[in-house]
């Protein structure tokens, strides 16, 4: 059996296809502020903002493309069973190859009901109107985690993290939780590594081994170093 890798991304993977961090954005997001565009108040307060972002995000996700770092992961697949848990919700690592994601904020390429959350339709880059409903008659919202909701995907995310033989953290300020927490499912005793480039606050906390390289340069190391280390295959 493969060893089991397990990654956890955020945003700094996709910095470099084009894709502003949320932290980069002093406070502000796309020039909106996150209680006005990621919350469920928010959508509450006015739907046609709300829904424009997404358009946007959605949009602009479709015309960038996956860079080195999620095709690094995608070769990490040859030697090790690759589980990547993501709070993306654009879909890059899928388009660069990679077989095993969990979003667990959801997907800009999907939208769901407002009274069933169970009805969920893949849109792809297609644009959102408000008054474009659901099969049961409701206005359809973007399929995304806002700050202040359930994160659905965070059971299987703890399962799949408390497997791990090694975990890689990249490009994620590891201020959001539940996700930042994953760190502490895993074995104490197995290899984790962190690759940002701002890495110095977090890593004593979670005694990573922390490159600090953009995820361009710092994933293709580490991915090439573990395919080559015979001791852990
Ligand atoms: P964050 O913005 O809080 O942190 C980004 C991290 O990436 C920082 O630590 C920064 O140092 C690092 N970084 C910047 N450029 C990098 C690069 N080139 N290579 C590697 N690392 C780099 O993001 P977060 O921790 O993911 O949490 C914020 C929330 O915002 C998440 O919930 C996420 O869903 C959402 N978000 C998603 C996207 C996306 O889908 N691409 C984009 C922005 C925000």
């Amino acid at each position: 059996m493969k060893p089991r890798i397990v990654v956890l991304t955020g945003a700094g993977i996709s910095a470099e296809s084009g894709i502003a961090t949320f932290r980069d954005s002093g406070g502000l997001w796309e020039q909106h502020r996150i209680e006005d565009v990621a919350t469920p108040e928010g959508w509450l307060r006015d739907k046609e903002l709300v829904n424009r972002f997404y358009n946007m995000r959605r949009k602009q996700a479709a015309e960038v493309a996956p860079n080195e770092g999620h095709k690094a992961l995608v070769r990490l697949e040859e030697k090790f069973d690759v589980h990547i848990i993501t709070q993306n919700v654009d879909n890059l690592h899928e388009r660069a190859g990679s077989t095993k994601v969990l979003h667990l904020h959801g997907e800009l390429s999907k939208v769901r009901s407002t009274v069933d959350p169970n009805l969920v339709y893949e849109v792809g880059d297609r644009q959102i109107a408000i008054g474009d409903k659901c099969e049961k008659g409701s206005q359809l919202r973007p399929h995304i985690v806002w700050f202040g909701e359930a994160v659905p995907a965070i059971e299987e995310a703890t399962r799949i993290a408390e497997m791990a033989d090694i975990f890689m953290v990249i490009g994620t300020s590891l201020q959001v939780y539940p996700a930042a927490g994953l760190l502490h499912f895993a074995a104490a005793d197995i290899p984790k590594y962190l690759i940002d480039p701002n890495a110095d606050e977090v890593a004593g906390v979670f005694n990573l081994t922390v490159v600090k390289e953009k995820a361009g340069i710092g994933v293709p190391q580490v991915v090439d170093a573990l395919l080559k280390s015979p001791s852990l295959l």
